[in-house]
């Protein structure tokens, strides 16, 4: 599977910058091989420019498993900022 980088902030039509409008999470429903789950932020964008709506991952990120610092695999920009406490609904849709 091709995993192209591609800001999910930038509008896939006409490159202009949007901010989400939306952002929900999507919590993987089974723990990965170090027993932490994956929270998935999605958001949704609208562009200012184009109107073009889209989805995007605004960020992932694990929680539960050990005191082990996410050491990101390959090629992955450290973009780790301390952000808000999220609360993690388990609820499937
Ligand atoms: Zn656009």
């Amino acid at each position: 599977m091709p995993r192209r980088k591609r800001n999910p902030f930038t509008c896939p039509i006409c490159g202009t910058r949007a901010e989400p409008k939306k952002t929900w999470q999507l919590v993987s429903p089974f723990p990965d091989s170090k027993g932490r789950i994956t929270v998935t932020i999605m958001g949704s964008f609208e562009c200012p420019k184009c109107g073009h709506k889209w989805r995007g991952v605004v960020s992932k990120l694990k929680v539960g498993g050990a005191s082990e610092t996410t050491s990101s695999g390959s090629g992955g920009e450290p973009a780790r900022e301390e952000g808000p406490v999220f609360e993690i609904d388990i609820d499937e849709e």
